[in-house]
Order: structure tokens, then C-alpha cells, then sequence
């Protein structure tokens, strides 16, 4: 988990005043202009980021994929204009290994399922994965990688 992603991702939690999950979508429009549409996009590719400094950017999200996926994907691309301002096209196919990549994830990741309301959350709810993704508005796998991240599912 990166730290600067992580403080980032709290940062703009401050900044909006959220407390409550789900992280609203519009929250992804922190880091300057950015218009998000759905779009025809090959499988496996669930988001894809084109960037055109200073005008803005697009984020072209896969029609066929679930909304959490669409979502996380979404933040995941919020965490390259976050971070990466040399990154001006991600495709999200076949580059997970990148650390720029892993940092995005792991911003996405933060922003989306912010540690000290996960912590209170699996407090109340104990740890039924299934709700607390419901909750998050995140998919499965993601609320399990987090959990992992916060050592509160063993892996
Ligand atoms: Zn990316």
C-alpha cells in the first residue's frame, strides 16, 4: 500500500466531508476537470483514461461491466491524475505489475474503502463480505484485497 496514495486518498475525503460509504461518484472530479462516459470498450479493458493537459480528461468506462467495477475503475483512474501526472493513457489490460498501476489501485482502493470506517464497519457488521461490499459499492474481490491490506481478513 502506498503511503502517498493513501494520505491523498484521505485528503480528498477531508476536502468532500464524507463519513458514510458509499464515497460519492463525484468525487472523482476532485483532481480537475474529467468527463466520464460509458463506452464499447474490449473485454478486460473495464476503464480506460485519456488525458489532454490543460483541457481536461476522459474516462471511458466499459458498458458491460458491473457498476462497482465501473466505479472502482473510475477512482482507479482518478489516482493517475492524482499521482501521475506523466501518465496521460491508461487501458488498465495487462499492466497491473506497474507500480504506477498498484499505486492507483491502492488509492482507489483507500479513497473507496477508507480504513477507519472499514475498521468501525466490520466492528458492527462483522466480517460478511458480502454486505460490506454492498455497502462500499465495490466488488467483492476489492473489499477482500482492502481487508487483507488492513489485516482484518487473513489472507
Ligand atoms: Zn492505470
Amino acid at each position: 500500500m502506498s503511503a502517498r496514495a493513501r494520505a491523498l486518498a484521505a485528503t480528498f475525503l477531508l476536502q468532500w466531508s464524507a463519513t458514510e460509504p458509499p464515497v460519492p461518484d463525484a468525487l472523482v472530479n476532485l483532481c480537475g476537470p474529467v468527463c466520464v462516459l460509458p463506452a464499447h470498450l474490449p473485454v478486460g479493458a473495464v476503464g480506460t483514461l485519456f488525458r489532454e493537459p490543460p483541457f481536461g480528461s476522459i474516462i471511458w468506462l466499459r458498458k458491460d461491466e458491473p457498476p462497482e467495477a465501473r466505479r472502482l475503475a473510475a477512482f482507479h483512474h482518478m489516482g493517475h491524475l492524482a499521482l501521475h501526472p506523466e501518465i496521460l493513457f491508461c487501458t488498465m489490460r495487462g499492466i497491473a505489475d506497474l507500480p504506477t498501476e498498484q499505486e492507483a489501485d491502492s488509492f482507489a482502493r483507500a479513497l473507496l474503502m477508507p480504513d477507519r470506517w472499514l475498521k468501525r464497519d466490520v466492528k458492527e457488521m462483522e466480517l460478511d463480505l458480502g454486505a460490506l461490499a454492498k455497502r462500499y459499492d465495490v466488488p467483492h474481490e476489492a473489499m477482500a484485497v482492502r481487508l487483507r491490506e488492513l489485516g482484518l481478513l487473513s489472507a
